[in-house]
């Protein structure tokens, strides 16, 4: 017999038990975004190579390293999708999205591909949760964004977590930021590793991205571009801080944090737990306010977010916030065979009037059909059996007083629709 086939390394499979959590992070998430205004929109898991490399940029480790690209049969080099914004982006610029509504708010969810060395909170397949707002410079967007954040941690019940931002600049100040890196490094150039020897040629600023501590080391008192902004992007900045001070968002000014993609313009935000290890970052976003035009679409400024899905569940797994299933409204037992078609017809009508209704498929004992409604948590169990049918009636138990009571058949529907508003009720 051959060997049991294995999931992907750095793919994780998410198992009922873990996927409740999973769930209402993720109608939590979809119930804020919309009361923030934001639209979903869903994009292939599939794009040209080259959006992500003029996107994120060719020297970035996405880019470099870690994307799944190949050739599809039609001889295009296709990747799986790394990160959403790209994607987005393309789509908004492709359907002229902007010609109608210049001004929208997308969002998106679902899984990205990375191929990087997996780890705890770093995974090859992991999930995002992305918030665009494309068509304004205001310093209002990245505060509603950041607002947008606090609203949905709180209500996941997640208060310590860091809210750091930076400022990158702009295309006019960021020359002069990368000029005082450059002569920074000049005479260190040789201790940096190879490929950071590389990025000084390309894009200078990846280099804070490197973890080789030698690098690190090398970067000590190393110019900050909040020292290099321009009178505009300075501006930008004192105005988010002031609606982040008014708004009560706690936040720290970082001027470490660089964001590994390329894109990023002013404003660069992450939202850190200490309680995530090595991989703290439970959220990443900023601006790009030149990557709309760049893709070739209009001269539209834009910010965005990703949150990482895994990180959040395991902070809510962790500080034992996980949900579970809620448990079964009503189980339904056929006494014995005879009475198995009649059970099955009342079991569907329960499922059609919204009540969570299960039943033992494999049939079974008595005994063990109520063993199973006591491990399904069923709050009742309907039992059906040659004698009641013949009577017209049905044996109803409530699980945890224990008591039971006959219901004439004809009065059940009624009843169980009363179950049902009471459920409602209970929301
Ligand atoms: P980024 O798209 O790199 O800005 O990342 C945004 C967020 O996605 C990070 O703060 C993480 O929470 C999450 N993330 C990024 N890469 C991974 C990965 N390989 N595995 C799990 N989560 C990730």
């Amino acid at each position: 017999m051959e060997g049991r086939i294995q999931a992907v390394r750095g793919m994780k499979d998410i198992l009922p038990g873990e996927v409740e959590t999973w769930q209402a992070v993720e109608a939590l998430a979809r119930k804020i975004l919309e009361i923030y205004g934001f639209s979903e929109i869903r994009i292939p898991l599939l794009e040209r190579t080259e959006l992500f490399a003029r996107s994120i940029g060719e020297a970035t480790d996405i880019v470099e390293k870690e994307m799944y690209t190949f050739r599809d049969r039609s001889d295009i080099s296709v990747t799986l999708r790394p990160e959403a914004t790209a994607g987005i982006l393309r789509a908004y610029i492709q359907h002229g999205l902007y010609r109608t509504q210049p001004f929208q708010k997308f969002y998106c969810i679902g899984p990205m591909f990375r191929y990087e060395r997996p780890q705890k909170g770093r995974y090859r397949q992991f999930h995002q949760i992305d918030a665009e707002i494309l068509g304004s410079p205001d310093p209002r967007c990245d505060a509603e964004l950041l607002a947008m954040l606090r609203t949905l941690f709180e209500g996941m019940g997640l208060r310590e977590l860091d809210f750091q931002i930076n400022s990158l600049g702009c295309r006019s100040c960021r020359p002069s930021f990368k000029e005082a890196i450059l002569s920074f490094l000049r005479d260190r150039e040789t201790r940096l590793c190879e490929d950071c020897r590389r990025r000084l040629q390309i894009n200078p600023l990846r280099i804070f991205d490197c973890k080789v501590p030698q690098c690190q080391e090398n970067l000590r008192g190393a110019p900050q571009t909040l020292e290099h902004l321009c009178g505009p992007c300075r501006d930008h900045l004192e105005s988010l801080e002031r609606h982040l001070n008014s708004l009560e968002i706690p936040y720290t000014v970082n001027s470490l944090i660089v964001r590994g993609l390329d894109y990023y313009t002013r404003t660069i935000f992450e939202v850190i737990s200490s309680d995530l290890g090595a991989q703290n970052a439970v959220c990443g976003g900023g601006r790009y306010d030149n990557l709309i035009e760049e893709l070739g679409g209009p001269d539209m400024p834009a910010i965005g977010f990703a949150i990482g899905e895994e990180r959040l569940v395991s902070l809510l797994l962790e500080g034992g916030r996980q949900r579970s299933r809620p448990p079964l409204d009503l189980f339904v037992v056929a006494v014995d065979a005879r009475a198995e078609s009649e059970a099955f017809l009342w079991l569907d009508r329960a499922r059609r009037l919204g009540l969570r209704a299960e039943t033992d498929l494999r049939g079974g004992s008595l005994k063990s059909q109520l063993r199973r409604a006591h491990k399904l948590s069923a709050r009742r169990v309907l039992i059906l059996g040659e004698r009641e049918l013949h009577q017209r009636r049905a044996l109803l138990k409530a699980m945890d007083s224990g008591e039971q009571e006959e219901v004439p058949l004809d009065r059940l529907e009624a009843q169980m629709a009363e179950w049902v508003q009471g459920l409602r009720e209970e929301k």
